[in-house]
């Protein structure tokens, strides 16, 4: 992590960024401060509940945007399903419904009717309500691939609130897909995965591992489950969106069935997959700094805050006009461009748009009015230029586009700088005493020495599968053939124990370097806010 600056006036009275913890001092408590000095998200009297104000709805509207568009082009339907499951429904697959039960929130009583004949949970997932009803619009081969997906929010009884992370309800996206066969269904499930990614690096500047989940850390009630793993910048994971197979577990017990071509009955093979509103939290953690957030410009709400710079009113008539001969193109362009008229000093209006994050300031002034100019401001290098006012939307457009870029090689290049290879579970647990970041390691895929890493390194846990190494070497733990390499990371449970020591910023001393053939491999890291949730399709 570079060190960043922090820009404070001394002279401003609405100091914003003084108030925000340093990342290095204590990155759990920066992050809070951001999200609400920033306006994104905020506690709410709902214990485990948040508000997602206005800023912060924005970006979740541009990731729906972008992820909504990707799903439709390729034939899936959005669909809206009632909230309230029947318990007997969601009793029926007794894997998903272990996996669920400690989290699920009941009705049990309505108004004047009292207490009702049959419990209804409010949906933690609807896996259930979906697979129940689509028997109805499943009859024949000629109804598949049946592609559903539905935008809502979900309960899962939650108590320690992290904004955006863990809240007892959450916005998500669950897709739930229908196919005649295995193969089909499987192809869906990297498909998918395969947005989750296009989205997270290309939509939010965040790279990602994306791969098989081990055993243990299968979605309940799916044959196997994938998913993509971005690292923040406090050194740990984040599981960032989930891709299941079942298989036909589910419309076994639902009794999903179509007629095949030969008009016998079969049961479809199912998936489902889901991104949620920690997206926010992700991105908040993969991009920020000391000054705030730093957003990825095609998901900011503003991509561009303009701050005119004026002395009295015929100086600000002047900049007013000079603004409105380009203001007006760049916006038709389909840049998100916000001219900053609120009272204030300029120095506070350029601290409120760095916490924010917005990727480049234009300030203008009488000198850049006299020369036909403005003077662009990068946020993350804070790089300053005066650059020509005609043509200016096409500038902008191309501003943006390096912007995302140095913002995903900078993304890009921490995870290198923070991935580390082992061969021993010893190392495995030296590494973890005194730094984070991803550790590949091989893996006999025994769900024994898993929990043995597990245990070892105070709550490590498996990540992702390395899908290209091929299987060599010795299992970390046992020493029998490895069969997988695997990715660690840490698991946030911030709230509870801080990690001993996070040495963020200093990549350390390099291990071997991941990449070549070796053995099979998982990437494995430290507990820390990506919790894993039990069964949770978002992790
Ligand atoms: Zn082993």
């Amino acid at each position: 992590m570079s060190e960043i600056t922090v820009t404070t006036d001394a002279t401003d009275r609405e100091d914003f960024v003084k108030d925000i913890t340093r990342m290095s001092v204590d990155f759990d408590r920066w992050y809070t401060d951001v999200i609400r000095k920033a306006e994104l998200a905020d506690y709410t009297p709902v214990r485990g509940c948040m508000v997602i104000r206005p800023y912060g709805f924005a970006i979740w509207e541009n990731i729906q945007r972008a992820f909504d568009d990707m799903i439709k082009a390729s034939g899936h339907e959005n669909w809206y399903f009632p909230l309230l499951i029947p318990e007997e429904l969601l009793m029926k697959e007794a894997e998903h419904v272990e996996g669920f039960t400690p989290e699920v929130a009941w009705v049990t009583e309505a108004g004047s009717h009292g207490k009702l004949d049959q419990r209804l949970a409010i949906r933690p997932t609807s896996e259930t309500i979906i697979g129940t009803l689509m028997r109805r619009y499943i009859q024949s081969h000629r109804d598949l691939p049946k592609l559903t997906n539905q935008w809502c929010n979900v309960v899962r009884w939650e108590l320690r609130t992290r904004l955006f992370l863990r809240t007892a309800e959450f916005l998500w996206q669950e897709g739930h897909t229908f196919h005649a066969t295995a193969d089909e269904a499987k192809e869906e499930v990297d498909r998918i995965l395969g947005y989750y990614r296009d989205l997270s690096e290309d939509w939010l500047a965040t790279p990602v591992l994306a791969g098989m989940k081990s055993r243990t850390e299968t979605f309940a009630g799916a044959v196997y489950s994938k998913s993509i793993e971005a690292l923040m910048r406090d050194g740990l994971a984040l599981q960032s969106g989930t891709s299941h197979y079942f298989g036909q577990n589910f419309s076994t017990a639902y009794d999903i069935s179509f007629s095949n071509q030969q008009n016998q009955r079969e049961l479809c093979y199912t998936t489902s997959w889901g991104i949620s509103t920690r997206l926010i939290g992700g991105l908040i953690m993969a991009h920020g700094d000391d000054t705030g957030l730093v957003m990825p410009p095609r998901v900011a709400p503003v991509q561009v805050a303009v701050v005119p710079i004026f002395r009295d009113a015929e100086g600000r008539a002047r900049v007013e006009s000079f603004i409105e001969t380009w203001r007006r193109a760049v916006q038709a362009s389909g840049v998100r461009l916000r001219v900053d008229w609120s009272e204030g000093r300029p120095g506070e209006k350029f601290n409120r748009w760095e916490l924010k994050g917005v990727p480049l300031r234009l300030e203008v002034g009488p000198r850049d009015v006299e020369a036909g100019q403005v003077t662009i401001v990068d946020r993350l290098t804070r790089e300053k230029r005066a650059i020509p006012a005609t043509g200016l939307d096409g500038r902008l457009r191309d501003e943006l586009d390096r912007f995302h870029r140095d913002l995903f090689q900078r993304a890009l290049d921490f995870r290198e700088r923070n991935t580390y290879e082992v061969e021993t579970l010893a190392a495995l647990v030296e590494h973890f005493k005194e730094r984070t970041g991803f550790v590949w390691a091989p893996w006999c895929e025994s769900e024994e020495c898993e929990a043995r890493v597990k245990e070892e390194t105070g709550g490590v846990t498996t990540r992702n599968y390395d899908p290209e190494a091929g299987a060599k070497g010795a299992c970390l733990v046992c020493g029998r053939p490895a069969r997988r390499r695997v990715a660690s990371r840490g698991t946030r449970v911030p709230l509870l124990e801080p990690l001993p020591q996070r040495n963020v910023g200093v990549a350390g001393k390099q291990l071997k370097r991941p990449g070549g053939p070796g053995p099979t491999r998982c990437a494995w890291v430290p507990w820390a806010t990506s919790v894993v949730r039990s069964g949770g399709l978002t992790g």
